[in-house]
């Protein structure tokens, strides 16, 4: 038993003797970690930020804020605009035939029947041929079927000519207004001279030739926007 108490320590010895290839290698792994954790916790002591915050002044918003005393009534109003008849007329001469049940008019300058893609709207000589609506003139001129015309495009894809005319008024690339004179009724049209003084009013919708009775009798309009009084 004696030698049980003097081997105590040797047997401990000998513990750290026969696992020291175990301690040594727990020591180095924990050496590693404590390293490891040394360096991430000095990289985030010092943290430099990526994207820094910058905080930049709203100059919209003091402008876009409206002062107290701006009035909040609605500055426009919608109004329906009529398109005008171009003339003062006292009555129809050669109707708008030309479609599926109404081909053909007989045209007594030309003594044919043909289609009139157009209408006539017979009227003094020399009375006033006004814009049925505001528009663009996009042709002038003088043509031996038309004689003296304007042609405006009236926008939305609607376009007028005005034909035979004793002359005219307005030139191309200039802007009309609703009413404003284009020329003056006659009889120039030498396809229709003998239906007397008139206009020749023909009208295209999206390049497609339309009626234009609606136009000229107070049933097409637009809905713009106007300042309101
Ligand atoms: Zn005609």
């Amino acid at each position: 038993m004696n030698n049980n108490s003097t081997k105590q320590p040797s047997k401990f010895a000998r513990f750290l003797r026969n696992n020291a290839a175990l301690l040594l290698l727990i020591f180095c792994v924990l050496a590693i970690t404590a390293v490891v954790l040394a360096v991430t916790l000095t990289k985030n002591k010092t943290p430099v930020p990526d994207n820094p915050v910058t905080v930049e002044p709203d100059d919209n918003q003091s402008t876009v804020t409206p002062p107290d005393d701006e009035p909040t009534e609605p500055s426009t109003q919608k109004v329906n605009v009529y398109f005008m008849s171009p003339v003062e007329s006292s009555g129809i001469g050669l109707e708008y035939t030309f479609g599926p049940s109404n081909m053909f008019t007989f045209k007594s300058t030309l003594n044919e029947w043909s289609a009139h893609k157009a209408l006539d709207l017979q009227a003094e000589e020399g009375a006033e041929v006004c814009a049925m609506y505001d528009g663009t003139v996009i042709d002038s001129g003088k043509s031996f079927l038309k004689g003296y015309y304007v042609t405006v495009d009236h926008g939305e894809g609607v376009i007028a000519t005005y034909a035979s005319m004793q002359d005219v008024q307005v030139a191309k690339g200039q802007s009309v207004k609703r009413g404003e004179v284009l020329g003056y009724v006659g009889t120039t049209a030498e396809s229709e001279y003998k239906e007397g003084p008139h206009l020749h009013l023909e009208v295209t919708a999206n390049g497609t030739v339309v009626d234009p009775t609606p136009y000229t009798d107070g049933t097409i309009y637009r809905t713009v926007e106007v300042a309101a009084n």
